[in-house]
């Protein structure tokens, strides 16, 4: 068992300088958890970053095989951790065991991802050979490649305490790139922060990597985040988070006097669009299915489903009664936070005092605390568009179906959305292909656009896109899950005339990397 100090990990030490602390409470019980956490000032960020600085210098030697080796490595010791993490991840979170060690599985597969995708790259680099004898100019030997950007600032995110927190997406692929990172945990889940950050210590260890390759600082004022993220030594920042934070982290690393990339998954409400005919012929199952979606995770995913988009066309009524039903009979259910909790709640009051709205069912009745009901509303599509709040994401298990008169309206409404990390169109191929400019006009708002599947579930692989326009995302044309994650933390550079033994190993003539020779 490892003894939970509450300390921050600032260059392979545990560490900790106020007398301030904290707790994190099992949302469940609304109990304290036994463990007490030191909050870290401004000496200790500086000290993580100084320390990530330094690490960088070392880190950016070290091979690819070298990275592969450590994020295998901290794969095998979170699995280590073994018992321990899950019992308190679920005392922070109250998510389910299920939940806990399938996510376990995830980040660790993750992380072996990377690795493998390290050992065995597929994106080529470019080589254009010299030219002495061109005329009327000589060519250069000129070689394009990319270089890690230096020390990254993740922020755990809440909703996922291991896939999406300290060796989650964010770290594995900012370490696979080859940069240095800090962690500032998320204050609901410290103690399942501080364990995974003893496993990846343990790694660094083990694979004789420099010590301050990976920093952690716990803290629950905002003044530790701000500074983190205006630290001159500090390159690029992987955030997943409310949208009005996320805006206040932004806008600070924009406003450095050399502004930095914010990678910021924000919020979206995943619109689910059925077509007419669609509508008309499978109504209930389509509602239940939405309901089931709906209620993964208590609506706290990311992808979580939040509007449908019908016409007022046969089948709605069936639809919108299945919708009812199923709804009526989703049971409460616990959220990952008060704070969340209480948001949820605010934000659906809000919904039942809107006069242009009408509530179609609400689950079993909550307990106060953590807890809350599942809830779903529709609207009119013109009543929709003329009330941009409507379009925020409400983070919880509450569905807003908007009724279209027409064709054009929904045509309409699909232009007036704004960025989503994803969205669903149903329909059989005839129909799609009648509907193309709709599905066109979709597309310009969402990073995954899908067909007759539910958004709930992102897979790790090499096409995934996980991203969108804001305020999906801060940075559309990247993504924060599958391979393509790691380009966020690396820029192109071009090495031009440069001797053979300085070139890095993958634009040496020869090597086993994929290259595009010219
Ligand atoms: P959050 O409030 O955005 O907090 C994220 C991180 O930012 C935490 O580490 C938090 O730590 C820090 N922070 C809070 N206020 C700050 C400020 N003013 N300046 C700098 N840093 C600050 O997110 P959350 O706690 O995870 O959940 C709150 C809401 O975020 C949810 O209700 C939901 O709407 C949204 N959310 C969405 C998703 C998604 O995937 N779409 C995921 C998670 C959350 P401190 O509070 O200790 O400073």
């Amino acid at each position: 068992m490892i003894e939970i100090t509450g300390k921050h990990l600032i260059n392979g030490q545990w560490v900790n300088s106020t007398a301030a602390t904290f707790t994190s409470a099992n949302p469940s019980t609304d109990d304290v958890n036994p463990w007490t956490f030191f909050d870290a000032s401004a000496d200790d960020a500086d000290s993580a970053v100084a320390s990530a600085h330094d690490a960088f210098r070392q880190l950016r030697r070290k091979s690819a095989a070298q990275r592969a080796a450590l994020l295998n490595a901290i794969a095998t010791e979170i699995e280590n951790l073994g018992e321990q993490l899950v019992h308190a991840a679920m005392s922070e979170t109250a998510l389910p065991q299920m939940r806990i060690e399938g996510e376990r599985g995830r980040t660790c597969g993750q992380l072996r991802a990377f690795a493998n995708n390290l050992l065995n790259p597929i994106s080529p680099v470019f080589i254009d050979h010299a030219q002495p004898e061109r005329q009327p100019l000589p060519k250069g030997d000129s070689r394009l490649t990319n270089m890690p950007l230096g020390p990254v600032v993740v922020f755990g995110a809440s909703n996922f305490p291991l896939a999406f927190s300290t060796a989650g997406g964010d770290t594995a692929s900012a370490l696979a790139a080859g940069c240095s990172v800090i962690v500032k945990g998320h204050p609901a889940h410290p103690a399942t922060t501080e364990l995974v950050s003893h496993a990846i210590k343990r790694a660094i260890d083990i694979c004789d990597m420099p010590t301050g390759v990976f920093n952690m600082v716990q803290s629950t004022t905002p003044q530790v985040a701000q500074q983190l993220v205006q630290h001159p030594q500090v390159k690029a920042v992987g955030f997943t988070g409310s949208q009005k934070v996320g805006d206040i982290l932004n806008k600070l690393t924009q406003e450095r006097p050399i502004a930095i990339p914010f990678f910021g998954e924000l919020g979206s409400t995943n619109p689910q669009f059925i077509l007419p005919q669609k509508l008309a012929s499978d109504a209930q199952s389509l509602a239940n299915n939405q309901v089931a979606s709906m209620l993964m995770g208590h609506g706290q995913f990311c992808t979580s489903p939040g509007l449908v988009v019908v016409q007022n066309s046969d089948g709605l009524e069936g639809y919108l009664a299945t919708l009812a039903n199923a709804i009526s009979e989703a049971p409460a259910g616990t959220m990952l936070t008060k704070g969340i909790a209480q948001t949820y709640n605010r934000q659906v009051d809000l919904l039942l005092s809107n006069p242009s709205l009408t509530h179609i069912a609400s689950g079993a009745a909550s307990n106060g605390g953590c807890q809350s009901s599942a809830n779903a509303f529709s609207v009119s599509a013109s009543d929709f568009i003329a009330q941009p709040t409507l379009q925020e994401e409400v983070f919880g298990p509450c569905a807003l179906v908007v009724i279209c008169d027409n064709d054009e309206q929904m045509g309409e409404f699909a232009l007036s959305l704004t960025g989503q990390l994803t969205a669903s169109v149903f329909g059989s191929d005839d129909e799609l292909l009648d509907y193309i400019d709709l599905v066109d006009d979709i597309a310009q708002s969402v990073g995954r656009l899908m067909f007759n599947q539910l958004p709930t579930g992102v897979e790790v692989c090499h096409s995934m896109q996980h991203g969108g326009p804001y305020p999906a995302s801060t940075a559309p044309q990247t993504t924060s899950v599958g391979s393509q994650a790691i380009n966020r933390f690396t820029r192109p550079i071009c090495l031009q005339n440069m001797p053979i033994a300085l070139q890095p190993a993958e634009i040496k003539d020869g090597a086993t990397h994929p290259q595009v020779i010219v």
